[in-house]
């Protein structure tokens, strides 16, 4: 463990130089105070997550204190807006402090989100509100524990100062970190200025750090935006497996790691809704929940727009089919998994679209429909979640057909199927009304409850003492919760 000025700095991305980050010193927030921590978050660090609470810790993490040897930065990025581009972009309101280099000898970015004007911020002030902040953590600390690839949050720092939304807020900052910031806009941005040999460089910085791997294969561009295909679609076959709606997939948010990014008003399904669309100004639902799929293979058409000076475009093409295929592997393997099924059977894409076209017709509860699964026996669990259906006898039938299934696998016994089960369906999920309780509480000074939660979603696997409450579907108040898209 190493104290908080013992941090190594190794930055990569700043030393790419002024076409590719602007230097910008953060804009501190008025009376830091820490609202929440990450132990996990902070040993990838290697911090002891007790120095959260030291009074440097948020001077640190609010633009109040710099490290000597960070070197703060706006990214430069363009990006696809709800399918169109928009030329510039950039980091507006966060700011990439530098690269650690931990004792693992891995790199990690730390990036600070909401800390000022930048010469990207165009009409906005740089700043994020305490509401999206908690979110943001709230989201990749339970996207984490779930498996789910994603940017990590190491801390939220809150403040006095006043930030104007709808009505007047408080600003805060959150610590993200990733392996890197670049996204698939960064790359388009060079690609539409048309500086390319700027675009050579990007994309040479990316290969090498992150995908040395492509490095040995004959045509290393292609081969690394081959495993972007498939890293894209993996993740998304896990967003869908389990039922978190990004909200907003527009290429500027899409890492190039293929790792969940930028979250704004995203949300984990209550009741299967295919259709569901978390972000109230997506009008069209674009970004819908069953929209997430195509979707991710246009953001990866436009990346391979931005890759067409090193790649045939035929070959990208051959590359973008690797998608769908790629996606659906792993969707199946998932929901076979979440189903307590250990063996494939060509039928089983049909036993799981016929559950969620019931699902979705009676607005069951998507996590809590698997753990109950897992919970008893075959034959009692089915029973009890029939309640569930408005069409029992249409659930009866698919019941019978999964039954049938589940005898076809290998023989388990009932604790080894509930072990398996409970592995990979998780009682207690990120549900909007938990945050916005949470948040609720924060905004009133009380940050008990955001690190209750936290605590509770780091475990979601397993059931916690006392925390029942947390398993539950949503109260009246809490089932259509209007989610700013401001933050
Ligand atoms: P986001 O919706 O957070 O992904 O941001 C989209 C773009 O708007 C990025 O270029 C952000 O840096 C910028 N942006 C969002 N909010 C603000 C803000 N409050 N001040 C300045 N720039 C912002
Ligand atoms: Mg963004």
């Amino acid at each position: 463990m190493k104290a908080l000025d013992e941090l190594t700095f190794d930055n990569r991305f700043a030393r790419l130089g002024d076409t590719f980050s602007t230097s910008v010193l953060p804009e501190p927030i008025a009376e830091p105070r820490l609202v929440v921590a990450s132990e996990s978050a902070l040993a990838l660090l290697d911090l002891d997550p007790e120095q959260a609470e030291e009074p440097v810790f948020a001077e640190l993490f609010s633009g109040h204190k710099l490290w000597e040897d960070t070197d703060p930065r706006a990214m430069v990025y363009s990006g696809h807006q709800f399918g169109s581009y928009n030329p510039r972009l950039g980091d507006g309101r966060g700011l990439l402090l530098g690269e650690v280099y931990n004792e693992a000898g891995e790199h990690w970015d730390l990036h600070l989100k909401g800390a000022g004007q930048t010469p990207f911020s165009r009409m906005g002030d740089g700043r994020a509100v305490l509401r999206s902040s908690i979110r943001e953590f709230l989201a990749s600390e339970a996207l984490h524990a779930l498996g789910i690839p994603t940017s990590r949050a190491g801390c939220v720092i809150g403040s006095s100062t006043p930030v104007w939304r709808e009505t007047q807020e408080r600003a805060a900052m959150v610590l993200r970190l990733a392996h890197s910031h670049v996204r698939f806009g960064s790359l388009e941005y060079f690609y539409y200025t048309k500086q390319h040999d700027e675009l050579k460089q990007l994309a040479d910085h990316v290969l090498s750090l992150h995908y040395a791997e492509c490095l040995e294969q004959p045509e290393p561009y292609l081969a690394m935006f081959r495993v972007i295909v498939e890293r894209q679609a993996e993740l998304i076959a896990k967003w869908q497996a389990y039922g978190f709606c990004h909200g907003v997939m527009n290429t500027d948010n899409m890492s190039i790691l293929g790792i969940t990014f930028d979250f704004g008003p995203f949300a984990f399904l209550d009741d299967f809704d295919q259709h569901f669309v978390c972000n109230h100004s997506d009008h069209e639902g674009r970004y819908s929940f069953s929209n997430q799929v195509p979707i991710g293979q246009w953001n990866l058409s436009a990346l391979a727009q931005a890759l067409t000076p090193f790649i045939s475009v035929e070959a990208l093409r051959e590359s973008l089919d690797l998608f769908l295929p790629v996606y659906q592997a792993h969707y199946l393997d998932l929901m076979r998994r979440r189903l307590g099924l250990t063996t494939a059977e060509d039928d089983d894409a049909d036993l799981i679209a016929r559950l969620l076209q019931l699902m979705q017709n009676s607005g069951v509860d998507y996590s809590l429909f698997f753990r109950r699964l897992g919970e008893d026996s075959t034959d009692i669990a089915v029973r009890h979640l029939r309640d569930d259906f408005v069409d029992m006898l249409g659930f009866d039938a698919w019941a019978e057909t999964y039954k049938a299934r589940i005898t076809r696998d290998p023989a388990s016994t009932q604790d080894e199927r509930r072990t398996r089960m409970h592995a990979v369906n998780p009682l207690y999920i990120l549900r909007n009304y938990l945050a916005q309780r949470a948040i609720e509480a924060a905004e009133q000074g009380d940050y008990s409850e955001v690190r209750r939660l936290h605590q509770v979603l780091c475990k979601p696997f397993e059931a916690q003492d006392s925390m029942e409450s947390y398993a539950q579907r949503p109260p009246d108040w809490g089932k259509h919760l209007e989610i700013s898209c401001s933050s």
